[in-house]
């Protein structure tokens, strides 16, 4: 059996349902394939405060499960299925999920999405999402007054240490080695900021908190010297994991136009990949901004630059 559809969605955070609303609601016949984390990285996160139209804010979860229904409301059609592989060398474009089910669609967005890196370690399951972050836009508002850690020594870390010290009394930035990563103007800013200090040569060897009922929270993280062994407990608020990001985007290897981080490369301010009529939004085109409201509002444009392009291939 066969299924084809005007347009198919690969994805399902902000940037994947907004191109489906854009799309259905321009009355095509869409297809979102919302992979194995239905809503995105969204859903692992508690309150959202800066998503526009909430005044009071909104959880992840409710967010996600209000545009899943927005987007099914205009006749988009969302699967709960993983896509593990593509055919783009002709049309129609082939998609196949991880059952080796084959569907097709005469223009495909990519909004796969791009994974925060973490350390891995047991306990940074255990209290993320309760003193652990991986987004200080996000969650920096809940600092105030408090003593917070940035792990990294990229430009996010060092953006991200300066924006938490318009909240938090102190800011530590740990970072595995001497040498940064970050760009020395960003590095010299971090450093000439009264609240911020440096724990160089620097790793977390774990996180450490308590559980009051079901109440979990961080309350410290044990640091280890990595040229001495030395282990240090450090009683912390609030801990930011800021190591980059990984685009979902092995499966486009040689086939769509990569950065060499794995981003997907758009062309100048559109969606346009290097295949015409494959279209890609949200953060795994975007290793920049990676907000909701920025995937959401690429999303936007992915859905726009696709009823165009089929409108045109379809008059000729
Ligand atoms: P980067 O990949 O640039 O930096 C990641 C940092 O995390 C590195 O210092 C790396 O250490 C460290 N790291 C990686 N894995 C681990 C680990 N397992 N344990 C401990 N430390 C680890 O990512 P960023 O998110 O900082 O930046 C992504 C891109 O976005 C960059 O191109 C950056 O320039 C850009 N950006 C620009 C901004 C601006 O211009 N305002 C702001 C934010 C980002 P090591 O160096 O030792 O490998």
């Amino acid at each position: 059996m066969s299924f084809h559809s005007d347009v198919i969605i690969i994805g399902s955070g902000p940037a994947g349902y907004a191109a489906a609303i854009y799309t259905s609601r321009a009355n095509l016949n869409v297809v979102v394939f919302e992979g194995g984390q239905p809503g995105g990285q969204l859903t692992i996160t508690n309150d959202v405060e800066n998503y526009p139209g909430f005044e009071n804010g909104i959880t992840g979860p409710e967010l996600m499960d209000t545009m899943k229904k927005q987007t099914e409301r205009f006749g988009a059609k969302c699967i709960s299925k993983s896509i593990a592989k593509v055919d783009f060398s002709k049309q129609p474009f082939t998609v196949f999920d991880d059952e080796d089910q084959a569907y097709t669609a005469d223009a495909v967005i990519v909004a796969t999405g791009a994974a925060a890196r973490m350390l891995n370690l047991e306990s940074e399951k255990e209290y993320f999402g309760f003193g652990i972050s991986a987004c200080a836009t996000c969650d920096g508002f809940f600092y105030r007054g408090k003593k917070v850690f940035v792990v990294g020594g990229g430009d996010t870390a060092m953006e991200d240490a300066n924006y938490l010290t318009h909240f938090a009394d102190s800011v530590t930035i740990v970072h595995r080695r001497q040498g940064f990563r970050a760009s020395k103007i960003m590095v010299d800013r971090a450093k000439d900021n009264p609240k911020i200090s440096f724990l160089l040569d620097s790793v977390v060897d774990e996180f450490v908190g308590e559980t009051k009922g079901k109440i979990k929270s961080l309350t410290g993280v044990n640091i280890k010297n990595t040229v001495t062994n030395e282990i240090t407990h450090h009683d912390v608020d609030g801990v930011f994991v800021a190591i980059g990001h990984t685009p979902r985007t092995d499966m486009f290897k040689n086939i769509l136009d990569l950065d060499e981080e794995g981003f997907i490369i758009t062309k100048g301010n559109t969606s346009y990949t290097n295949i015409p009529g494959v279209f890609a939004c949200g953060d795994v085109q975007d290793n920049r901004y990676k907000q909701a409201i920025t995937a959401a509002g690429s999303g936007a444009k992915a859905g726009i630059d696709t009823e165009r392009w089929l409108m045109e291939q379809r008059s000729k």
